[in-house]
């Protein structure tokens, strides 16, 4: 490997270490204690329960990569685990998510799952954030400074964003104020989990809506889907803002159609192969699903992240549950595609 790029890679992973080392304290409001290595979902119950050896897939960047992302066979210990909360708040604020009967049917478990996918994507854009600050401390010519000061600023923004919707949620347990709408469903049973947040708005709307303010919005419309097994079936949860139900309703129900399902598991599909970064797959699922084709998902990755790609809900038909699945992704052309 050419030498440039070993430094560049190695002086990432160094700011990115330092990164996560920094955060030591538990982020629920005003709590100092020291926070504890614990998982987004459950590992009894639920990531035990797709883990062969206590291992999972992972799908994330990978610096010492040409291309960047790689698929990685990774221990639950680090696997789907974030770094947010103190002993007493891990255990206190979900007890009820962590048991082995969880009552879908109420407000409050839609209410929790949603609050950890929030926190882990604030720790993700924290350490994202500040990876990029001490890079443009070192003060070297291997990396492209414009774009490491926009995408800090972006995911400072993204953390602001996401704070507020921390604050309605915690809000929301203590009242009834029930300021979120939540969806959830069961579907056939898939080796995964995601627990992401997506923009609802594409750029090219964001773009439109902007010019005609002649100012940024103050927030975007955001999305939040959960998907894990659980006993014979896996359970979806969607969750957004009661504020954006004009604007996303007929989106979201879509998922929630009992007569045409195969709406919702490509709808699924596109979401988890485009839109959600936070995502682990069992063997089963890599090997009849990923295995021999990861350049298209890395592919797929990229073209979301393509400045030029305007339109993120662009619906391709793709469907994990069907027999044919990897040659429908693998004959997609996205250049073809782009708007
Ligand atoms: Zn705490």
């Amino acid at each position: 490997m050419h030498s440039y790029f070993i430094n560049k890679a190695r002086q990432y992973l160094k700011c990115k270490n330092s990164s996560k080392k920094k955060i030591k304290e538990c982020f629920y409001p005003r709590c100092n204690n020291e926070s504890i290595n614990s998982h987004v979902l459950q590992r009894k119950g639920i990531l035990n329960q797709i883990s062969t050896d206590s291992h999972l897939w992972t799908f994330e960047k990978d610096v010492f990569k040409e291309n960047e992302f790689a698929f990685k066979r990774t221990g639950l210990k680090k696997a789907f685990a974030f770094h947010c909360f103190c002993n007493i708040h891990d255990t206190q604020l979900f007890k009820e998510i962590e048991v082995d009967d969880i009552d879908f049917t109420t407000y409050k478990t839609n209410l929790l799952f949603t609050l950890r996918t929030v926190y882990d994507e604030i720790y993700k854009e924290i350490v994202y954030a500040n990876t990029r600050d001490c890079l443009l401390k070192n003060e070297n010519d291997l990396f492209d400074i414009d774009k490491l000061k926009k995408e800090s600023e972006n995911a400072k923004l993204a953390i602001d964003d996401l704070k507020m919707i921390v604050g309605k949620i915690l809000y929301d347990l203590d009242n009834d104020s029930q300021q979120f709408v939540f969806q959830n469903r069961t579907i056939p049973k898939i080796g995964l989990c995601v627990s992401s947040f997506f923009t609802y708005d594409t750029s090219e709307e964001i773009e439109l809506m902007e010019r005609e303010n002649g100012s940024k919005l103050e927030r975007y419309t955001e999305l939040f889907i959960t998907i894990f097994p659980f006993k014979n079936d896996s359970q979806l949860i969607m969750a957004y803002e009661k504020i954006d139900t004009n604007k996303v309703k007929n989106y979201v129900d879509e998922f929630f159609q009992n007569d045409r399902p195969e709406i919702c598991y490509q709808k699924i599909t596109n979401l988890i192969i485009f839109n959600c970064q936070n995502k682990v797959f069992n063997n089963q699922f890599y090997n009849e699903k990923i295995k021999d084709i990861e350049y298209k998902y890395i592919e797929a990755t990229q073209f979301m992240l393509n400045e030029e790609n305007k339109n993120e809900r662009t619906l391709y038909n793709i469907n994990f549950y069907s027999n044919t699945f990897k040659d429908d992704f693998v004959s997609l052309d996205f250049e073809l595609l782009k708007t």
